[in-house]
């Protein structure tokens, strides 16, 4: 695979410009960045992350990383697809970490470029560990995550101090390819709000958990797909009908559980550039001042 309508060299210059004089640190030869690339928007892609495309050699994508970015990447630089689909690797995790330790020790400027960011569910932390282990200097650059600024596209905020002060990420895929084996007490209980990741699969699965743990049924739910791309879709429902609703959805989806999601009425911002009208008091308080 090769960049293709490379957006051309004055732009990468530009990058290059904007980084040095900011101070920031270059992608040097023999190095790895894991870099995240965001849910999808390439703005939401930082400035290390864009500097890096534009100076790599040799970039490794995973399949959620938006290929709109590679036009940033030189005309001569590798692009190694190495995306894993429906949680079924098509290269190993080995073979991947074997291959940057191996693009490094080349003298490559060797970007690892994934969706989100690279320490949230996306195994960047084994990756970087390999590196670790063959003695390769590597830099992090964390991404806007999914569970967090694809919500935010959507108009729901993580956390918001009236409906939860605390939120679980969970992976709606386990080890052995079922829900994962967590105490779903334990989270039905403590958290408010419950973010699930890689979860329409298993996601009726763990709603009846949720329930079975105390959890009202009718509590709101919303599943999110292609969050901050223009394909965007959002469904809200109640826990009780999460299954059905996210066999439904496309993915990549998020899934969140909990009175957050209520908030989405009023600040779906991105509904109300189509003209959906926000609701000022979409908790219902009927307090409009900021005294309350
Ligand atoms: N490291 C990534 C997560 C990788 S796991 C991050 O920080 O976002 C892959 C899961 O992320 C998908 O199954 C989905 O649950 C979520 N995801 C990634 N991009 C998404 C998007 N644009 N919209 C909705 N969900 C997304």
């Amino acid at each position: 695979m090769s960049a293709v309508l490379s957006l051309g060299a004055d732009n990468r210059a530009a990058l290059r410009r904007l980084a040095d004089a900011l101070g920031l640190p270059r992608l040097e030869p023999g190095w790895v960045w894991l870099a995240g690339a965001g849910p999808g928007d390439p703005g939401l892609a930082s400035l290390h992350t864009l500097h890096a495309i534009a100076e790599a050699d040799v970039i490794l994508i995973d399949a959620l990383v938006n290929k709109a970015l590679l036009r940033l990447a030189r005309p001569d630089a590798q692009i190694v697809d190495s995306g894993k689909r429906g949680g079924k690797p098509s290269h190993s995790q080995a073979a991947i970490s074997r291959q940057l330790v191996s693009y490094a020790r080349k003298g490559l400027r060797v970007l690892r470029l994934k969706g989100g960011d690279p320490f949230v569910f996306g195994r960047g932390a084994e990756e970087a560990l390999a590196l670790v282990r063959a003695g390769v200097p590597f830099r992090i650059v964390p991404g806007v995550t999914a569970g967090i600024g694809g919500l935010a596209y959507a108009g729901i905020p993580v956390t918001h101090r009236d409906t939860n002060q605390a939120v679980t990420f969970v992976t709606g895929s386990g080890a052995n390819g079922g829900a994962p084996d967590l105490d779903w007490d334990s989270i039905a209980k403590g958290s408010p709000t419950i973010v699930l990741y890689m979860a329409r699969k298993h996601a009726g699965d763990i709603a009846a958990k949720l329930i079975a743990a105390g959890r009202d049924g009718n509590e709101p739910v919303a599943i999110v797909s292609n969050a901050s791309l223009g394909e965007q879709a959002t469904i809200v429902t109640r826990l009780a009908a999460l299954g059905d609703a996210a066999l439904l959805a496309d993915a990549p989806a998020i899934l969140v559980i909990g009175e957050n999601v209520r908030l989405a009425a009023g600040l779906d911002w991105l509904g109300a550039l189509s003209g959906r009208l926000l609701d000022p008091d979409p908790l219902g308080r009927e307090c409009m001042s900021d005294a309350c």
